[in-house]
């Protein structure tokens, strides 16, 4: 074994890790068997075996002990290749300034030994280190710089697999024809070497650009063709890996509703396969995706699912995301609260407004309803009804005060010759006008109102019967000399007129009527146009 080169060293870790990712011998237990005297080539293995499926915490600690067993062994080579390991291992379970200070240390050593091949390594994991904490430059740097080291040897599958990393790098600088053809070139060297996983990471990064590019059905179609060839080769986190990718770009393509689907899927898979990191980029993609649906709830709650990890983790990525997040959730939140509760206080006032109408519609249906039920129709004095409630009132009143009052009831004389001369509607129009003038020539606390046909009451309030009788005597007169103007010209009338008034409590409303009536029969009898006081 101390006779192998760097190249040979990494291809045989390499086989070994397929080997178990076939499924073929997934714990590795012929590796005990044919390598059982170099433990610290074991131990690399294995630790290789469990960083490529995403157990980063295992491989810590496989990686420490590979250096420990070569460094006893002596074995420089196996102790480099280890520190890379472990330097991978912290980058996989995101420990990355203990990362970096391990590829640097390890890449000055790879230096020093002129180890071209082992500085190569170095370098594309650098690179890749680059790309995880979101330096594009710095990325394509590194694996520009490991491609030259690499194109020095006979490795198809490390240029291969630089090239898939350089094209990552550039395509996510936007430069996306170089990105193609770099892809292309890698397809190639993968499809020569029938390594199905490399072809599978290579089709995904193949798919992202076209994506990205517009050309969505295309793009689907490679990432669909290497989720085939993941799941071919059995690895259940290139296949998780896979999803969380094709989301990953759905969302950059602004599919974001068609991410979902993958995210989630990616999140079920990363789940059960433990895979910490790949969960955690699922939750911060499913984020990105709702947020970009506007949903900024379930972006929230996306998000602080991947924070939950990485604090985990001991990482810290997304949490300036989820202050960011945070404060535009609340914002929404209350622009939604303000405009619920701007429409809630306009259906209020709409509500109010309504009530309002409805009351006042109310109020004046009643006060309609009231007008039509005390007023007579055709002069608008009160009708017979309503006046006898009133003088109820006044008989009330006058008995608590000891006061008088006159009960006036008027009668117009031979008013049928007027509707047989000029016509019902004439006659009308003189009831009408001889309501407005008996009205105009009394006091306003009087009461008049329409008694019925052509005859009329009169409550004439605080008089004894002089003031009665005056009253009627005014009010005769008054009708009398004046004609009416109707259609048929000016017409005149006159008026007959019994007067009674209230001496005490006794003195009922029907009473006063029947002594009011006679007295009127009585001014009818005396030749009429005048009035008569009831004995
Ligand atoms: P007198 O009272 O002087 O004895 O004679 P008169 O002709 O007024 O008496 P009578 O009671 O015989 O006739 C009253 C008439 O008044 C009869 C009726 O047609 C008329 N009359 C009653 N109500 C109305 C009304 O609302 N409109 C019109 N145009 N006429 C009415
Ligand atoms: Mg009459
Ligand atoms: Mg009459």
């Amino acid at each position: 074994m101390q006779t192998l080169s760097p190249l040979e060293l990494d291809a045989r870790v390499d086989q070994w890790c397929l080997r178990a990712e076939s499924g073929m011998d997934p714990t590795l237990s012929a590796l005990a068997v044919e390598e059982h005297a170099l433990p610290a080539f074991q131990l690399l293995v294995r630790a290789s075996v469990l960083i490529r499926a995403g157990r980063g915490t295992e491989a810590l600690t496989s990686a420490r002990e590979a250096m420990d067993a070569a460094r006893a062994q002596g074995d420089g080579l196996v102790e480099l290749h280890s520190a890379l390991a472990l330097a991978k291992a912290l980058t996989v379970s995101g420990d990355l300034p203990a990362a970096l200070s391990h590829f640097q240390s390890g890449l000055q050593r790879a230096r020093d030994l002129s180890d071209r091949y082992t500085e190569g390594m170095f370098l594309v994991n650098l690179g890749f280190y680059h790309g995880r904490v979101n330096n594009a430059e710095a990325y394509e740097e590194y694996t520009r710089l490991a491609l030259e080291r690499f194109r020095e040897f006979d490795s198809p599958r490390a240029v291969a697999h630089t090239l898939n990393n350089l094209a990552g790098a550039v395509a996510w600088q936007g430069r996306y024809d170089e990105a193609l053809e770099a892809y292309d070139e890698a397809l190639g060297h993968a499809r020569a070497l029938d390594w199905k996983r490399g072809q599978a990471l290579i089709l995904a990064g193949i798919g992202g650009v076209l994506l990205r590019t517009d050309r969505a059905d295309e793009g689907t179609r490679h990432y669909l063709q290497s989720l085939a060839l993941a799941r071919e080769v059995g690895d259940a986190f290139m296949v998780t890996r896979h999803y969380l990718l094709l989301g990953e770009a759905l969302v950059g393509a602004g599919r974001p509703a068609d991410a979902l689907s993958f995210l989630r899927e990616a999140v079920a898979r990363a789940e059960a396969g433990g895979f910490d990191f790949e969960l955690s980029s699922a939750w911060e993609h499913i984020s990105r995706a709702e947020e970009a649906q506007g949903r900024l709830g379930p972006a929230l709650h996306a998000l602080r699912r991947h924070i939950e990890i990485e604090k985990a983790a001991g990482r810290r990525r997304g949490e300036e995301q989820l202050e960011r997040l945070t404060l535009e959730h609340r914002l929404a939140t209350a622009k939604l609260e303000a405009e619920a509760r701007a429409t809630r206080n306009q259906e209020l006032e709409a509500l109010n407004n309504a009530l309002t109408e409805a009351f006042e519609r109310q109020r004046k249906m009643q006060a309609e309803l009231e007008r039509i039920a005390h007023h007579d129709m055709l002069t608008g004095l009160y009708n017979r009804r309503f006046l006898s409630d009133l003088a109820q009132r006044e008989r009330a009143r006058a008995i608590r005060s000891g006061g008088t009052f006159g009960v006036l009831l008027l009668d117009v004389d031979h008013f049928k010759d007027i509707n047989d001369r000029y016509g019902h509607a004439v006659g009308d129009a003189v009831l009408l006008g001889l309501g407005q003038r008996l009205r105009a020539l009394l006091r306003t606390a009087d009461l008049l109102g329409r008694w019925g046909g052509e005859e009329f009451a009169v409550v004439a309030v605080d008089v004894d019967a002089a003031g009665a009788t005056r009253t009627a005597d005014r009010l005769c007169h008054g009708v009398a000399a004046e004609p009416f103007a109707t259609e048929a010209g000016p017409v005149t009338v006159t008026l007959s007129c019994g007067v009674t008034v209230f001496r005490g409590a006794p003195d009922d409303l029907n009473h006063l009527m029947r002594m009011a009536d006679k007295a009127l029969y009585a001014a009818k009898a005396s030749g009429r146009n005048g009035w008569m006081l009831a004995g």
